[in-house]
């Protein structure tokens, strides 16, 4: 990690420095809502086609930060350093720029079409354990991408790899003159991100602007524009090209047991496993890289075997008939197919269908790019290809195992069913203007016939209805923990993010994790750290909850193991009468005596939890609790000196108890559209909805009797219905022998004799209906809460023993 003083920061990048010129500045931000060590942090205020960070300068002070990179300084921050420059953007660049001057060990840049990450990857996977190295992230190969990753170069490695992309012209002599790469790489130059240039020729121009200020220079050899265009402009560096002629320097010849190469009248073999053009490719090119580093040759080369895919964004789902269906519906360039049809290979089934769309992006046309198509995908064991698109079915006689093939997505939606192509995997390989992904769910969501349908719209306008009951300023913390309530942490999230939460709360770090993994940046409170997942809270930037000295004492001590430099965010969890977690008045000396010797962690909230806001009849008891915490916390306060974020209100806390919102509050149920029975719940609308389908009706005689242990026994001619659910999906069992109904066609029908794990029988005399119909088990009738007080239980209870089995479905607008 780097470390400057403002002052310093300002000198390269040229600003004018208001504010104190001696603050150290240790991390950059450029997303505020990414923002979670923001001592000595410093925010760009980037300005973008659609946003201006500029907006979000106060955010960013909300969460800490102090240093701000801007064209123009905000009215109304509190105190803060500025650095004012023309355009935030080139001055990060700028600052790059001047950082990479420090280092004089070797950088490699990557540039081209395909392949810059998977071959930085696969050096990295090659060498991590050899030399010192570190690489940029994943995708950090824009305009400001790489001005952030050059940032992170430091002392004591011996290489640093970089990708450079870009899209328009005149963008690498900009970063290329940031990242001044030693030694450069052209992976290739092919269709994609063309669009911007005029020709071929002006992309390849642009592209070797690369290797300028590079020694060693590495390029496809059969790319004959491409090597003309290198050699013209830079005669005098070092040029390494790969391929498979003899003209190339390090020379491709394709075996059975591996990968050959020559070089230098030398023959090397690779134990490399992939046999895919791009991936051969992309293993020259990382010989090539090995070959100009300062290590033993012969000891890396066997490391080759190790090399692992590079993970891409396929999705994989399932559907219904047992099939597998893998989506790659992004992109349809044609150096693109073999890898998914790789993918495609590697998946377990042994039935494989390929669904192909037209191949956009791409400058070759008509039958010459269809056969060459066409022969990769011959190529592969495919028992099925079915080709949509009006070009490519043109040329569908090129196609060995043709299936059928749609002028669009809509006919084959009209004429193919999921059950043609059951337990088969399936690959939807295809250009993004056809949706293939609407393929897969409609093949996705008739596979199961009981479902969890979890009502977004609902979820967010039951938000907005306890947000209405809250001053303006009154921060909100959802909750979502235990998956969501059992609808699903992940999607709840997703849909929670776009309405300006101010944090997520989860029970376990790992749930935590998921979500950051999943992409979803707010803030997250971890109720429950276990001491086993304080490495994960930090790696993922959870927060933890902080409930007594031996947590705060074990979570330091992690905190300066990992050499964590700057404060790091906690909550202060206080016990004022739940006696669950927390400290506890007699505690608060010591806690405030550790947390004045204490640098490592920063205390963003104090909170506490009520007992009782949904029982009218212990009222008393909130008001109780509500004023030991606020002793508590005014104790804190008056030692750290600061006055961390205040909350106490649960769902049932806002509707009962809004005076005591304080600065935030922590919405739970009442997302899900429960109230307990208050007179807020006609403003709520159910979101979560129980679903399924008649498997069977049959016509009991009287004397008959149904389910084990005969408890129900028919009085007369009986019409009952088999639904495919039961206990195992998380119906209750007390709901059978008539303590509860669902609901056909609105009409409501008894629970008869014993739920069973996987089914159960219902009474539908009198209700007119078929197998296959629809059955509501819970969601608007019956509701959620009279299934809960059927059970004999509550809300929160019904809706997390959901099984996992259930498959969830989320309706949005
Ligand atoms: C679960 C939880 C909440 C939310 O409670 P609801 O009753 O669902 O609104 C709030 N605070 C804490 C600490 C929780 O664990």
């Amino acid at each position: 990690m780097f470390s400057y003083k403002l002052s310093e920061v300002a000198d390269a990048m040229n600003a004018k420095l208001v504010g104190n010129p001696d603050q150290i500045i240790e991390s950059i931000w450029i997303d505020s809502r990414h923002i979670v060590l923001a001592k000595n942090g410093i925010f760009f205020a980037l300005k973008g086609a659609q946003i201006d960070g500029h907006t979000y300068v106060q955010s960013a002070y909300d969460k800490g930060i102090r240093n701000f990179v801007v064209s123009e300084i905000p009215k109304s921050l509190g105190e803060a350093n500025f650095l004012v420059v023309d355009n935030p953007k080139k001055a990060l660049q700028a600052w790059a720029k001047h950082h990479r001057q420090k280092f004089d060990y070797t950088v490699v840049g990557i540039t081209g079409s395909n392949g810059k990450t998977i071959v930085k990857e696969w050096l990295y996977q090659l060498l991590y354990d050899k030399i010192k190295l570190i690489r940029s992230p994943k995708s950090f190969n824009s305009q400001i991408g790489v001005p952030i990753s050059v940032l992170e170069m430091m002392d004591g490695i011996s290489l640093a790899i970089f990708e450079l992309g870009i899209s328009q012209p005149n963008e690498m002599m900009q970063i290329s003159d940031i990242v001044k790469p030693n030694l450069a790489i052209i992976t290739n130059i092919g269709e994609a991100h063309s669009e911007f240039f005029k020709d071929r020729e002006q992309h390849i121009q642009e592209k070797i602007q690369i290797a300028e200020h590079a020694e060693i220079i590495i390029y496809p050899s059969d790319d004959t524009a491409l090597k003309q265009a290198i050699k013209n402009k830079y005669p005098n560096k070092k040029h390494i090209s790969f391929g498979e002629s003899n003209e190339a320097d390090i020379q491709k010849i394709e075996t059975k047991e591996g990968l050959k190469v020559n070089f230098k009248n030398k023959t090397y073999q690779l134990p490399f496993e992939y046999k895919d053009e791009a991936s051969l490719n992309n293993a020259l090119i990382c010989f090539a890289v090995l070959t100009q580093l300062d290590i033993d040759l012969e000891h890396v080369l066997d490391d080759f075997k190790r090399i692992m895919p590079v993970e891409m964004r396929l999705e994989v789902l399932e559907g219904s008939h047992q099939i597998e269906i893998i989506n790659d519906a992004f992109n349809s360039d044609l150096s693109s197919i073999p890898i998914a049809l790789n993918v495609l290979n590697h998946h377990a089934k042994p039935k494989k269908t390929l669904i192909l769309t037209d191949i956009l992006q791409n400058r070759q046309k008509g039958a010459a790019l269809y056969q060459e198509v066409a022969d990769w995908v011959n190529a592969y064991p495919i028992q099925k290809v079915v080709l949509i698109g009006e070009e490519i079915t043109e040329f569908k006689a090129f196609f060995k195992n043709l299936y059928a093939s749609f002028k669009d997505t809509a006919s084959f939606l009209n004429e193919l069913k999921a059950s043609d192509f059951a337990g088969e995997t399936i690959l939807l390989k295809g250009a993004r203007k056809f949706e293939l992904e609407r393929i897969s769910k409609v093949f996705e969501k008739k596979s199961h016939d009981t479902i969890l349908e979890v009502n977004l719209q609902n979820l967010l306008e039951n938000l907005n209805y306890f947000r209405s009951k809250l001053k303006p300023s009154t921060k909100l913390m959802a909750m979502v923990k235990a998956f969501g309530y059992g609808a699903g942490g992940f999607d709840i999230s997703q849909a929670l993010a776009s309405q300006h939460i101010d944090y997520l709360g989860v029970a376990y770090a790992d749930e935590g994790a998921e979500l950051r993994q999943q992409g979803i940046s707010t803030p997250i409170i971890v109720m429950n750290p276990e001491q086993n997942s304080y490495t994960s809270i930090i790696e993922s930037s959870l927060e933890p909850e902080i409930y007594s000295l031996r947590v705060l004492r074990k979570f330091t001590e992690k905190l300066i193991d990992k050499n964590i430099a700057t404060a790091y965010p906690i909550h202060i969890k206080l016990n004022t009468g739940m006696n669950r977690l927390g400290f506890k008045l007699e505690d608060i000396s010591e806690l405030v005596q550790e947390l004045a010797d204490n640098p490592y962690v920063k205390v963003r909230t104090i909170f506490s939890h009520l007992a009782t806001s949904d029982v009218p009849s212990e009222h008393a008891f909130v008001h109780q609790q509500m004023q030991k915490y606020q002793e508590m916390y005014e104790r804190i306060v008056s030692n750290i000196g600061y006055r961390p974020t205040r909350h106490i209100l649960n769902s049932a806390g806002i509707l009962n108890f809004p005076d005591y919102q304080m600065d935030m509050v922590r919405v739970g149920i009442g997302m899900f559209g429960v109230s307990m029975g208050s007179a807020h719940q006609k403003h709520l609308k159910p979101v979560v909805t129980f679903k399924t389908v008649i498997s069977q009706i049959s016509t009991l005689q009287a004397g008959d009797t149904v389910s084990y242990g005969r408890n129900f026994k028919a009085n007369e001619i009986t019409k009952i219905a088999t639904l495919p659910v039961g206990y195992a999906d998380g119906l209750k069992r007390s709901l059978g022998n008539e303590n509860g109904h669902v609901s056909i066609h609105g009409q409501l029908a008894p629970i008869i004799g014993t739920v069973c794990m996987d089914m159960m029988m219902v009474d539908i005399s009198g209700i007119n209906c078929q197998e296959g119909d629809e059955v509501i088990i819970f969601g608007e009738k019956p509701s959620l809460e009279e299934v809960a007080e059927q059970c004999n239980t509550i809300t929160y209870e019904i809706l997390t023993s959901i099984s996992s089995r259930v498959k969830r479905i989320y309706l949005k607008e």
